[in-house]
């Protein structure tokens, strides 16, 4: 072991980490050194050099943003929506290429990428907004709960990409703290009856289904009394559930929120997905997964960011001089480099841990935080380096920098991620 722990400084210190950020050949690339982790008196390598194929996927991610998403960024962000017609396209693209549903298994027929292939694709997409992206087709990982008969219409037509789902967990009344869901389903025979209200649900135009966590009970536990929660296959067309379009977001505005009101709305216990009163451990099993692909989205915004704002620095003169060389943005861009890189690893580490199967909720918490904080102020940087150009329209800045925006609050707030962090920090002290 003392001779592992000793060829790991040496690796360390006789390699490099390197990120080429420079012209199109922009795709991070860590060429060395295998990272070693020492694990229980074993040395595991954690190498995030791109394998032949990890490559392809990326050049082939890249292209595709460039030519099928970002020629249309500026129109959807005008209409505040995605014409059917181009949706169509992108999705028979996506299909073509192999990118779409890349993040579910093969055996639903999805693209099977292991965490950090997925984590590479998904920071490439994260280079074009939600609303272009988000017809690329990312299933959420949960209908991989789905079993004997709803897997032909809630999973596998889902990877074919003919039906789309949202994710409706959030309540006017509950957000941070979704304990407080008050949507309520009420056993009936073999049916549910559902009552409540959820907004915010987001999804690359309307969705023919949403997977709705409502509460079905309470059970006894030695710290009181504590809900327990359902998730349930709401088709859109159920009597009883109304799907409206909620208010404009000041980010990625060509990717609608919808929200649904379940009014008496009755479903078959067919369409409990997972098991009844077990929603949440359902839900918590893949929320590493959605956690992980912010962080990998919030790295490839920066990316793009940084990319835009050091060419800008590079050309742009004032004074008689590039503005790059005034240590005031030079400076800035050494800064938004150095955090991406440390995003990066940081997001590639957790995605290996995952794959490992050692990835804890707080290791996905982290690179969730640090990677949207991150983009926060790299975006911010950008704006300033960009000047008054940096705000208008034309450019395609400010819209970033309200995209990435919402980074730190969906999926969990920053607070709630740090909350995570500490809670696992402090457990194993506590009596
Ligand atoms: C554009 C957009 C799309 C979304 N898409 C979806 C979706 O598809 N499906 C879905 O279910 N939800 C979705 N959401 C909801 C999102 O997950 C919630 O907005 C988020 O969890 C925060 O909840 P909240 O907005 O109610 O804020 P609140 O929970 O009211 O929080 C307000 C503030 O209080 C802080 N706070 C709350 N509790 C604590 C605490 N214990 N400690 C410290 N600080 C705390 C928060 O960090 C935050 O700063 C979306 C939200 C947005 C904005």
């Amino acid at each position: 072991m003392f001779i592992n722990i000793f060829w790991f400084f040496v690796e360390c210190s006789y390699n490099q980490l390197v990120t080429d950020f420079g012209g199109r050949r922009t795709v991070t690339v860590y060429r060395h050194p295998a990272i070693a982790m020492v694990v229980q008196g074993t040395v595991r390598f954690m190498d995030f050099s791109p394998s032949d194929e990890q490559r392809l996927l990326v050049d082939t991610a890249r292209q595709f943003v460039e030519r099928e998403l970002l020629p249309h960024e500026r129109e959807v962000e005008r209409l505040g929506d995605v014409p059917e017609e181009l949706a169509r396209q992108i999705r028979d693209r996506a299909k073509a290429q192999g990118l779409y549903a890349a993040n579910m298994p093969e055996t639903a027929g999805g693209g099977g990428l292991d965490p950090v292939s997925l984590s590479m694709l998904d920071r490439e997409l994260g280079k074009a907004g939600w609303g272009l992206r988000g017809h690329v087709g990312r299933p959420s990982a949960i209908l991989n709960a789905c079993e004997g008969d709803q897997r032909e219409p809630y999973l596998l037509s889902v990877v074919r990409g003919e039906r789309k789902e949202c994710f409706a967990l959030t309540e006017p009344g509950a957000g941070s703290d979704v304990m407080s869901i008050a949507t309520k389903a009420v056993r009936d025979g073999n049916d549910y009856i559902l009552n409540g209200e959820k907004h915010f649900i987001t999804a690359a135009g309307v969705p023919d289904f949403a997977i709705v966590f409502a509460v079905t009970g309470v059970e006894e536990t030695p710290k009181g009394p504590r809900k327990r929660f359902t998730s349930f296959l709401v088709d859109r067309g159920t009597k009883g559930l109304a799907v409206t379009r909620g208010p404009r977001s000041v980010g990625y505005r060509a990717y609608p929120n919808f929200q649904l009101v379940l009014t008496d709305c009755r479903v078959g216990k067919g369409q409990v997905l997972g098991e009844e009163g077990r929603g949440f451990e359902v839900a918590n099993e893949w929320l590493g997964d959605t956690r992980l692909l912010v962080a990998s989205t919030c790295c490839g915004m920066a990316e793009r960011l940084l990319d835009l704002a050091t060419k800008w620095a590079a050309t742009r003169k004032q004074f008689g001089q590039t503005i790059g060389r005034f240590q005031g943005t030079g400076f800035k861009l050494a800064d938004m480099a150095t955090e991406l890189r440390a995003a990066d690893l940081l997001t590639l580490n957790v995605a290996w841990k995952l794959g490992q199967g050692t990835m804890a909720s707080s290791d996905a918490a982290m690179a969730k935080l640090f990677a949207s904080e991150m983009v926060g102020r790299v975006a911010d940087h950008a704006v300033q380096i960009f000047g008054g150009m940096g705000l208008m329209e034309e450019l395609p800045i400010e819209r970033l920098w309200r995209d990435a925006r919402v980074e730190r609050i969906w999926d969990g707030t920053s607070e709630i991620q740090r909350h995570i962090i500490s809670r696992a920090l402090l457990r194993p002290h506590e009596s």
